[in-house]
């Protein structure tokens, strides 16, 4: 087809809009490899590129959506060839470039990761860029000596997408794993996902003391502010905090408390700019270790024409998991 369908985000005084448009295949950026998307996928930073609720998108029009899984049509890459099943995270697709919630992408080749072999187009997007920060996450964590017997293992945001994924993964390398959520009534959910014990994050998300009883052998914060102020103060001695997110805020209202007198580590976690040999490493991990009914279970699926919607449920903290778009 020599046309595509795409969502596309324009800018005037009023805000941001966002509508469905029909695109030329002349409309596509340069990049060295053109790609027929599958699937895209819906993470908290296409809400607030959609939404406008923060300035993510660097110039408009534009395509948004961070991700997206497909395959090759034409390349001048040197590792890609057409028929090659490949995934994209990241690089500011969807922010300065045009990204996944379409039909057709063209990037360049070196942004790219092949699609693990055992792994589904569908299966990678229910991943997509916030399951693959929640490997990213647990390999900081392991990388810093966290083992499973050292104790417990705090997610925030669980019920969210990095959330999720990230306790489906712990549990899985057979950490203790309690998971902080503003939504009690997932409980039943985050348990079968594999967390021991479910909390409510008001315990955690209002002004704390600098120092806190310590808990925490290591810790996945997706929602940063007080909320990571506290998790510092709980952890324990020598313990590590692998901090990706800012759902509640990008504020970080702590001492130095925990890291000059507990030797607590926070280990930053950025999941856009970060070399293909980790990607890769990060990405064989997950097609390894999820178990496919686990993460079928954290998908709600959605058309191209529903992103718009998601988008504001996702700010609002409304969506559970991971939901995936069925571009086609
Ligand atoms: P989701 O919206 O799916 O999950 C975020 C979760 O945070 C919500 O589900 C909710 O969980 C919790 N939450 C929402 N609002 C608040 C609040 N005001 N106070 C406390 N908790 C809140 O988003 P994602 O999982 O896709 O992303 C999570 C975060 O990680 C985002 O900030 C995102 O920008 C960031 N991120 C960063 C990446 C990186 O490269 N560093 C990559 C991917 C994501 P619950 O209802 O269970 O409390």
């Amino acid at each position: 087809m020599n046309t595509y369908r795409a969502l596309v985000l324009t800018k005037d005084e009023a805000g941001v809009h966002a509508a469905l448009q029909t695109q030329e295949e002349s409309q596509l950026p340069e990049g060295d490899v053109t790609v027929d998307i599958a699937w895209s996928t819906v993470n908290y930073k296409d809400g607030l590129a959609i939404t406008g609720k923060a300035p993510v998108v660097r110039s408009y029009p534009m395509v948004p959506g961070i991700d997206f899984v497909g395959t090759v049509t034409a390349s001048q890459h040197a590792d890609w060839q057409v028929g090659d099943r490949v995934i994209l995270n990241g690089w500011g697709v969807g922010e300065g470039h045009p990204g996944g919630f379409a039909q057709k992408a063209r990037v360049n080749g070196d942004w790219l990761v092949a699609l693990p072999e055992t792994m589904n187009e569908r299966d990678a997007m229910i991943i997509g860029t916030a399951g693959y920060t929640a490997m990213l996450c647990v390999l900081a964590l392991e990388a810093q000596g966290v083992t499973p017997d050292q104790g417990e293992i705090l997610v925030t945001g669980a019920s969210g997408g990095v959330g999720s994924i990230a306790v489906m993964l712990l549990a899985g390398r057979g950490f203790t794993v309690v998971a902080s959520t503003g939504r009690l009534a997932e409980t039943d959910y985050l348990k079968s996902l594999g967390a021991s014990e479910v909390i409510d994050r008001h315990t955690l998300s209002e002004p704390g003391k600098p120092l806190a009883k310590m808990r925490w052998a290591g810790a996945v914060d997706t929602v940063g502010s007080h909320t990571l102020a506290n998790v510092l103060a709980s952890t324990q001695y020598g313990g590590s905090v692998a901090a990706c997110g800012l759902a509640q805020g990008m504020d970080l209202p702590a001492t130095v408390a925990p890291f000059i007198l507990r030797s607590v580590k926070l280990i930053g976690v950025d999941s856009v700019t970060v070399p293909r040999p980790q990607r890769e490493r990060a990405w064989a991990c997950l097609a390894k270790e999820l178990d496919a009914n686990k993460l079928h279970s954290v998908a709600t699926e959605i058309p191209l024409s529903g992103v718009i919607d998601c988008a504001e449920k996702i700010i609002a903290g409304q969506v559970r998991g991971r939901t995936v778009v069925n571009v086609n």
